[in-house]
């Protein structure tokens, strides 16, 4: 049994935290870190009210090394659960790495002050964990994470060869809100504004910001168009899938949706770049937009509809071309029932819990730094279907999403 550290008591924490209390069999001392304890404290009383368990909490800054450090020793967990922001990674990486801890995240590093999604940062931490004896497993939400896992189970359990994957995300659901966005709006606002990429035959392939669309018919969901974005667990895919031609990564927008975002984009809203407010302040228009669009986690209560996202994987089984689009399909009423959540903190913080399980359980593990898909899928889906993020697999007519 074992003892946790969550960092990040947002959105994504609280699920993590009330998933790590639903299997006290493998998650037996609990402890939440944040920058505001009142975020903590919060959760902390909810999930004794619905699991009737007792987890810590801290206040901690996991930009600061030292600080992180210290929390660690003090804590002596197996693992950390990392869960801030992507700028925090390589903090609680080095920290992991100082105080002899495992680690585990949902999102790739991010410098503040460039968007860049690329896990070259991370990656160069792999001679340093490996000769620790201590693992990090990058990427453990939805996507990236179970999509990893589908594409890992598509590649080992279903298909003989791999053409190409498309991995399409649909949120259907309705906040009620004019705008906002359903994970920090910094880090979302960020990923969708830069310009789109994919990869094929080699190379990868740069477009306009939302250039690309087309429509797909959503299980659970319906017709949605969806749009042509970058999105980070495309990198470590190419090097996973052997004899890909092409990966994409769609995501869906709603027109509503887009017309606040080109709005405030025109009007410079969504930049990154700091700008002097005089008498010595200055703030990125970015960082002020957060904080006063809705907070994510204020959007799950009356949160209606559901996330459809999965992986269009085409290639060959026994022999003919085949199509299969492997999904999940939840509920933002469902989750909000449950944990106090939206569908998208949910997606993200169940798969979180699943790996860090997978690690402590020895069913994944291996010092150094890793991506889900370097594992076998089974025990993972396996685990989906138990904790609350149950997965199909849709046979599609080959050819017919080009
Ligand atoms: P939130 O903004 O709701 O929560 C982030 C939390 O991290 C807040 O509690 C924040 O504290 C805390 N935090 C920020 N900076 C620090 C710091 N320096 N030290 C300690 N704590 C800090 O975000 P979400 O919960 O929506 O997202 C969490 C993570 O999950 C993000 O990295 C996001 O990119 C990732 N994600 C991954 C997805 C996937 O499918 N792979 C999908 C959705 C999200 P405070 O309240 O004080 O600001």
């Amino acid at each position: 049994m074992a003892n946790v550290v969550i960092i990040g008591a947002g959105g994504v924490g609280n699920v993590v935290a009330h998933k790590c209390a639903q299997v006290p069999e493998v998650f037996e001392n609990i402890t939440l870190a944040s920058r505001t304890i009142g975020k903590c404290e919060r959760i902390r009383d909810a999930v004794k009210e619905r699991t009737g368990r007792t987890i810590d909490i801290a206040e901690v800054d996991a930009d600061d090394v030292a600080a992180t450090t210290a929390l660690l020793e003090r804590v002596r967990p197996d693992l950390v659960i990392n869960v801030a922001l992507p700028y925090q990674d390589l903090t609680i990486m080095d920290a992991c790495l100082n105080a002899g801890v495992h680690y585990l995240d949902t999102a790739n590093y991010e410098p503040r002050d460039e968007a860049k999604f690329e896990y070259k940062w991370q990656w160069a931490y792999r001679e340093r964990f490996e000769q620790a004896g201590l693992m990090a497993l990058l990427g453990s939400g939805f996507d990236p994470g179970v999509t990893n896992v589908f594409c890992a189970y598509a590649r080992d359990h279903l298909f003989e060869t791999i053409d190409t994957i498309d991995i399409l995300d649909c949120n259907g659901g309705d906040h009620g809100k004019p705008f906002a966005t359903n994970f920090n709006p910094e880090i979302n606002i960020r990923e969708i504004t830069q310009p789109g990429r994919y990869w094929e035959n080699g190379q990868w392939i740069e477009i306009a910001p939302m250039s690309v669309s087309r429509e797909f018919d959503f299980p659970g969901v319906g017709e949605r168009k969806a749009y042509v974005l970058y999105h980070e667990e495309l990198e470590s895919l190419v090097l996973h899938i052997p004899g890909l031609k092409r990966i994409r990564f769609w995501m869906t927008f709603g027109e509503q949706y887009l017309t606040h975002l080109n709005v405030l984009q025109n009007v410079g809203m969504t930049s990154i770049e700091p700008i002097d407010l005089g008498n010595g302040v200055s703030i990125a228009p970015i960082e002020f937009l957060k904080k006063v669009l809705p907070d994510p986690g204020s959007l799950a209560e009356g949160y209606t509809g559901k996330t459809s996202i999965g992986c269009l994987v085409q290639g060959t089984i026994d022999g003919q071309p085949a199509a299969r689009f492997i999904y999940n399909v939840c509920d933002h009423e469902a989750c909000y029932r449950e944990v106090g959540s939206q569908a998208v903190s949910y997606t993200t913080g169940v798969p979180a819990m699943i790996g860090a399980k997978m690690m402590l359980e020895q069913k994944w593990f291996q010092p150094g730094v890793w991506h889900m898909e370097q594992f076998d899928a089974l025990p993972f889906l396996d685990d989906l279907n138990r904790y609350g993020l149950p997965w199909q697999v849709m046979e599609l007519e080959p050819g017919s999403f080009e």
